[in-house]
């Protein structure tokens, strides 16, 4: 285990909004970034002190990264799981590759999720149509059908609700394994963003509310809408995923939460995670400090939150609106990406809102024409 200080390299695989920030996150502090990333004007890029265009398997850009870098993180889990462990022996890694390994593919997430003694819904794993048929049953209907590899956003799933339905599932076969899981009746999503360091110190950031739209994350509300016990069970489970995987970084833990008060946990991201944006106004570590600091080997800070807060994000479709109306919200903390083509349902930027007022808050963003076309 090294400490790694400012001045020296952190190089990122990965080019998007969360290696930018990350990037912005240890700038601060004086270290240099490298980035690779297939993409010549990429988010990161645009703050990096160096920056590789070439794929993220590409070898030799692989040990020109592993050359300038002090230190190798990742903004993303699709990442080659044999090139990142070759990368892992000439190059520090602190991460290591078998996060990636784990958390790429849902079957070996769900195996490591349920061998640490946290809750996931009743599933089954399938290479192939046919024994999806032949297991389908432990499950039963309402199921949602998942490709083991590569989803994201609701991307790569399917909910299906009888037999006479689940052949509309076969084409997921074409891209890889899948599992089935039982379809959860939750009351509520939210997220468990923990950060361990090299001395096995943990720190959960507040816990966040998760509300989709088509699938893909609208709005982030912190605190959670949940009681002490919910709260308490969510971050019991997300320290027994993280001890039992030997992190070091970030995993974001995403759950459901029952009627009863149950949770159960939907997947894992090892990474910084949109649900944590929030951190940045919002806590005296935001989650892209707190990742750098665990990468580099400095101790961690246990988070507080300074006001509740709400994180809105900002797709394609909604940066014109935006626009217009940042004069009329001074509260409103605008972060946008740097990404050049404004396309419906791209992630593009996010808003973040600090308030003693969580209801009325909540309103304002439904009466701005932003995020609801009036
Ligand atoms: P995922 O890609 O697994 O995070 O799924 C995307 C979204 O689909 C989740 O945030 C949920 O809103 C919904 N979803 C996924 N799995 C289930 C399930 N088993 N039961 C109910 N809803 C689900």
């Amino acid at each position: 285990m090294k400490t790694i200080l400012p001045g020296q390299t952190i190089g990122i695989i990965g080019g998007g909004q969360l290696g930018r920030m990350m990037g912005l996150a240890a700038k601060e502090a004086g270290f240099r970034i490298a980035v690779l990333d297939p993409t010549e004007d990429s988010p990161c890029g645009q703050i990096a002190d160096y920056k590789i265009v070439a794929a993220y398997d590409d070898e030799t850009a692989l040990n020109e990264l592993a050359k300038m870098s002090d230190v190798i993180t990742f903004e993303f889990e699709n990442i080659d799981y044999e090139g990142l462990k070759k990368l892992s022996e000439k190059a520090y890694v602190p991460q290591g590759a078998d996060l990636i390994r784990i958390t790429q593919n849902r079957i070996n997430e769900k195996t490591e999720i349920t061998a640490a003694g946290a809750p996931v819904a009743p599933y089954v794993s399938a290479d192939s149509f046919e024994e999806l048929e032949r297991k389908i049953e432990k499950v039963g209907f309402p199921c949602v059908v998942k490709t083991a590899f590569g989803g994201y956003d609701g991307k790569g799933q399917m909910k299906i609700d009888s037999m006479d339905q689940l052949e509309e599932a076969r084409s997921l076969f074409e891209h890889s394994s899948c599992i089935a899981e039982a379809f959860v009746p939750f009351t509520k999503e939210v997220s468990v963003i923990i950060q361990r360091g090299v001395d096995g110190q943990s720190y959960c950031l507040p816990i966040a509310e998760n509300i989709h739209k088509d699938h893909i994350l609208h709005e982030s509300i912190v605190p959670a809408r949940i009681n002490a016990g919910v709260t308490e069970k969510a971050i019991e489970a997300a320290e027994k995923i993280a001890n039992h995987l030997e992190l070091i970084g970030t995993l974001a833990v995403e759950m459901f939460v029952l009627t009863d008060g149950n949770i159960l946990i939907n997947e894992l991201a090892p990474r910084p995670h949109n649900s944590g944006h929030y951190s940045i106004e919002a806590c005296n570590v935001s989650q892209f400090h707190q990742h750098v600091r665990a990468v580099c080997g400095w101790p961690l800070r246990e988070p507080k939150l300074w006001a509740p807060s709400i994180m809105v994000n900002v797709l394609g479709e909604h940066v014109e609106p935006l626009q217009k109306e940042i004069g009329s919200y001074p509260d409103w903390s605008i972060h946008l990406y740097g990404k050049a083509e404004a396309k419906e349902k791209r992630k593009m930027g996010h808003v973040t809102i600090m308030t003693d007022d969580l209801k009325k808050t909540l309103e304002e963003i439904e009466a701005s024409t932003v995020w609801f076309n009036k």
